[in-house]
């Protein structure tokens, strides 16, 4: 529920109601919204915020109890560091592009991420990483699918976006762009881990199994506001345990895990990328904000609502050139977190909190 629709709520109970009846109904209403609420919310906006930023770490089954406190704290700790990184860049007044490439790069680095190092290995235990990147001032993208070396996808991403006339790249020439860039690339060694082994294992003992339904979608992302007003989104992911056949999501595809534009809204998903390709998750909520003028948080909701109809699971973070921050998800937990130049900031796992 958003700020303004809360203060509507709350005066329009407290007129039908006398206040000594009020508080224990009150009560009683919130303790049953609570339980029904979808997961999702809006940190309320800054009254004229300068510049904000929203990142996520996957969504997925990390109900309270399955992580330990050492794994708890150190993707706090992570998400922490990727929001300093991104707020260090809008608060000297750099652009949100530059926000979102530098959060999300802290993510691809920490093996605790489904993207860059760490990341989920194929059905033949080969890495294959994908990542996209939008610009909401001018709508230009770049996107790489399938590449084996780029040590952090969202620069070859962007590089596509700033050096070439082209918005996706994939396989083999994706990973000759990324050699002829220069970019700095990774061996298999540096980028597998014995848990993201251990886990194709399991996956391949289990007959007829496609993906880990216990699965966390770990993909990485993070939209960014800077003091222009412009906004930018980005998504990098090592896609799903197992995938095989070339198989890619919706994190680089422009419009289903990724999208900006300074008309509506930056978004960045994680969750079953089949569904979110089939929904075209990103440039749907967009389009809700520019054409029916919808708040960013109930847009996802609504979308994300959708994917749910098809089956799909999952979360996405929205961004809104207004200082509108919030996220959407309908899984028991998503790692995210969001900071804004009041100084408001906020970490969270579980989808109780
Ligand atoms: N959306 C990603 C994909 O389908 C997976 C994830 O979010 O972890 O490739």
């Amino acid at each position: 529920m958003t700020r303004d629709k809360w203060i509507r709520f709350r005066k329009s109970i407290e007129k039908a109601l006398p206040l000594p009846m009020l508080l224990p109904r009150l009560t009683l209403l919130l303790a049953l919204v609570g339980m029904t609420m979808p997961a999702s919310a809006a940190i309320d906006p800054p009254p004229e915020p300068k510049w904000a930023i929203v990142i996520h770490g996957g969504a997925g089954a990390m109900a309270r109890g399955k992580l330990s406190k050492e794994q708890d704290r150190a993707i706090r700790i992570a998400l922490a560091g990727a929001l300093d990184a991104g707020a260090r860049i809008l608060k000297e007044g750099g652009s949100s592009v530059d926000a979102v490439e530098a959060a999300v790069k802290v993510l691809e680095d920490d093996p605790n991420f489904n993207a860059g190092r760490g990341a989920v290995l194929t059905y033949e235990g080969g890495i294959s990483l994908d990542a996209a990147i939008m610009d909401g001032k001018t709508r230009k993208a770049g996107a790489i699918a399938g590449t084996t070396i780029a040590k952090n996808p969202i620069s070859a991403a962007r590089k596509v976006m700033t050096d070439s006339p082209h918005v996706m790249l994939s396989g083999t020439g994706g990973d000759a762009f990324v050699t002829e860039m220069g970019l700095e690339t990774a061996d298999q060694a540096y980028f597998e881990t014995p848990e993201r082994r251990r886990q194709l294992e399991e996956l391949k003992s289990k007959d007829g199994a496609w993906f880990d339904k216990e699965i966390k979608y770990g993909t990485v992302g993070a939209v960014a506001l800077d003091t222009q007003g412009h906004v930018a989104a980005a998504t990098s992911t090592g896609g799903l345990t197992g995938k095989r056949w070339g198989r890619i999501g919706d994190s680089p595809l422009i419009g289903a895990g990724t999208y900006a534009d300074d008309r509506a809204c930056a978004v960045s998903a994680t969750g079953a990328g089949e569904y979110f390709i089939r929904v075209g998750v990103a440039h749907e909520i967009c389009a809700r904000v520019r054409l029916k003028g919808e708040k960013i948080v109930p847009a996802a909701t609504a979308v994300m609502a959708e994917v749910k109809a098809l089956g799909g699971d999952g979360g996405v973070i929205v961004i809104a050139p207004d200082g509108q921050i919030g996220w959407s998800f309908n899984t028991p937990g998503m790692y995210r977190g969001g900071r804004d130049s009041t100084g408001r900031e906020r970490i969270a796992i579980y989808g109780d909190e």
